[in-house]
């Protein structure tokens, strides 16, 4: 046969056969989705050749459409489409090797489970045109490209090898998809069975899609539709043909029309969870945006900022012109406003949420606060807007829903209160231990706990929020509230530094101290922070906090941490006897080791390492000493 003699044969490139192997033995439920990928194939191709018309008027795309036709008899299904079609060159390329991101990415996760189970994953990653050979034993595409006159046959039985031969007649232009089926896969013959999945999955495909003569998503699409006439369920259909994950509820849908001073319509949607967070990396699907109903692009990333990117959803706009690039698209002023006014409504929806449903909003802060925070660096426009969307752990129980938002701190805070106080550790334990605590566990002053370190640094972008300062409790900006007597006249407060004598001998502790440690730390001086510890370390002026600068440390290697202040608590027993015996200079070496010890154990707290050898000989020491009172051996 002549058809034959012009046949070659390829191999697939490893990863397809992988794949194509996991799909044939997979136990796969849910073979529906592989109609959808290949009728968002075609849809695809459709828009491919509208957008090649723009340019060449000579391309007709008067009558563009995808039919799906069964022929039951020969156990075939027929997916059609009159778009773009593959040259030779493209058929090998795009069904030869791996295409689309989506299909290695999912390569990859299975490769980390190994558990072939997870190829249920598959409808998220859009394993595609491969997804064919789950209901086909073989798979012939016809196809006719625009550019040509000639057309191709590509023809495989997924196992591992496939044929590009020249058909016996003229092709259309588009392609032709024939599968021919398994034997358990009759129901994809029958046309009632595929109008429901078709309706179920590509009710949203942007071009008409015909079964039998039939135009089965003739639907007008809903973000146009008054948002009072849209159910429930149509959102969720719509969630679900954008995110091709069947089933998933979105944590909520913002629905949004405008009408000047320019126009559009759309739908956005937050997922239950952060597929980032959970190591899928970066997202990058984008927003599908229309003009005038018509996708322009199915990806684009420019129409929200970079932190709201999980978002999924359509923006359509009668104002947009159809034929720009996607650069141009980043130029054109109607855009950019758009962004804007979405941008907004996005964080005053979120506003709401957090009011009006507390729970809803604490669990997608769960999932998305990171973004949030995010967008305090990115988005000066909103930085406002967003700090009221942060939210916090606090040592105050009773704050929002457990979690306090700066404006609910400023509320409870007392009217002299200038600062929000905020105290970072890895983890809420940890945090609480520090003895930076105490002054504001005795006053009942509310500290908010901050434990990834972003968001210190989100905290530092900011500055204040409604006036107040936002200081680490280890800054030596920290100002606390005048002490008040109470009511009752009893003084509750008198254990605080402010009101306590300092012992004699005091100053020449801290003498003894400074001289020893030199120019290690920034100055030794008075603690009014320590109720109970005896000694803690605090941050300059201006410096950043020392969980902070530990992160800095770690990712920059140049970075040296600021000096700090070692703080010694005047009531604490110990420094007491010190201050009785410094007075006497026979004694001055052993209140200097002392003040070495105290700089190692505040340290120690501060999560800082001291110098081990030094202080082990130290600690020896002081217990020989101790030893030595209670033993007979003579040195
Ligand atoms: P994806 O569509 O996600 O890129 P697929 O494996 O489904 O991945 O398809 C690979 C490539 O084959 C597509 O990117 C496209 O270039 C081409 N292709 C698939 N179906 C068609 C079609 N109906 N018409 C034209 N090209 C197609």
């Amino acid at each position: 046969m002549s058809v034959e003699s012009k046949r070659e044969d390829f191999t697939f490139q490893a990863e397809i056969s992988r794949l194509l192997h996991l799909l044939s033995e997979s136990l796969y439920q849910n073979r529906e989705i592989t109609i959808r990928e290949l009728v968002s194939n075609a849809s695809d191709a459709l828009d491919k050749v509208r957008h090649a018309s723009l340019t060449d008027s000579s391309i007709d795309v008067s009558d563009l459409r995808i039919s799906v036709e069964p022929d039951k008899e020969n156990h075939i299904l027929v997916i059609r489409d009159n778009g773009v079609g593959m040259t030779r060159d493209e058929l090998v390329q795009n069904l030869g090797t791996i295409a689309h991101s989506g299909s290695l990415e999912f390569l990859e996760k299975l490769k980390q489970t190994d558990d072939s189970g997870d190829v249920s994953l598959i409808g998220q990653f859009g394993v595609g045109f491969y997804s064919s050979f789950m209901l086909a034993e073989r798979v012939e595409v016809r196809t006719r490209s625009f550019s040509e006159d000639q057309g191709w046959v590509w023809e495989s039985t997924g196992d591992g090898s496939f044929s590009i031969s020249e058909p016996d007649s003229q092709l259309e232009r588009g392609t032709e998809l024939r599968l021919h089926l398994k034997k358990d896969m009759d129901e994809f013959t029958e046309a009632t069975r595929l109008k429901y999945i078709l309706r179920k999955y590509s009710t949203f495909v942007p071009h008409p899609i015909h079964v039998e003569d039939e135009h089965v998503n003739d639907q007008p699409p809903i973000w146009v539709e008054p948002r009072n006439s849209v159910t429930d369920e149509q959102y969720q259909n719509f969630y679900e043909y954008l995110t091709h994950f069947p089933g998933q509820q979105p944590l909520w849908h913002l629905h949004l029309t405008a009408d000047s001073p320019f126009q559009f319509h759309s739908i956005l949607y937050c997922p239950d969870s952060n597929l980032e967070r959970m190591g899928f990396g970066r997202s990058e699907h984008g927003l599908h945006l229309c003009a005038k109903r018509i996708l322009v692009q199915n990806d684009n990333r420019d129409l929200l900022p970079d932190y709201l990117r999980f978002l999924r959803g359509i923006v359509d706009s009668e104002d947009l012109p159809l034929n720009v690039s996607r650069e141009a698209l980043q130029d054109n002023t109607v855009f950019r406003r758009m962004k804007k006014v979405i941008t907004k409504k996005v964080l005053d929806h979120l506003d709401t949420v957090a009011s009006d449903d507390p729970e809803s909003y604490a669990k997608f802060y769960g999932e998305f606060g990171a973004s949030l925070r995010e967008g305090i660096g990115e988005d000066f426009d909103n930085r406002d807007r967003l700090a009221k969307l942060l939210r916090f752990e606090s040592t105050d129980g009773s704050a929002e829903n457990g979690l306090a938002s700066l404006a609910g701190y400023c509320e409870r805070a007392g009217e002299d209160q200038n600062q929000i106080y905020f105290i970072t550790g890895t983890d809420r334990t940890a945090a609480l231990q520090d003895p930076n605590l105490e002054i504001f566990r005795k006053r009942g002053l509310e500290v908010l706990i901050l434990t990834d370190p972003v968001d210190e640094y989100v905290l530092s972008t900011l500055g204040e929020f409604e006036k107040h300062a936002l200081v680490s409790v280890d800054s030596a900006e920290l100002e606390l509230p005048a002490s008040k007597e109470s009511e009752d006249g009893n003084d509750e407060e008198s254990d605080t530094a402010e009101n306590s004598e300092v012992p004699n001998g005091f100053d020449e502790v801290l003498k003894l101290f400074r001289e020893t440690l030199g120019d290690r730390i920034e100055d030794v001086r008075q603690s009014e922070r320590l109720t109970e510890s005896v000694c803690c370390l605090v941050n300059s002026k201006g410096a950043q906090s020392t969980a902070m600068q530990k992160v800095l440390q770690l990712n920059m290697p140049d970075f040296e941490m600021s000096k700090m202040i070692l703080e010694i608590n005047p009531e604490a027993p110990l420094v007491k006897r010190l201050c009785e015996i410094a007075v006497n200079d026979d004694n001055s070496g052993f209140v200097r080791t002392c003040g070495e010890q105290l700089y190692s154990n505040a340290m120690i707290m501060a999560g800082l390492a001291p110098n081990g050898n030094e202080m082990s000989d130290r600690v020896q020491d002081f217990m020989m000493e101790l030893a030595q009172q209670r033993s007979s051996i003579k040195t």
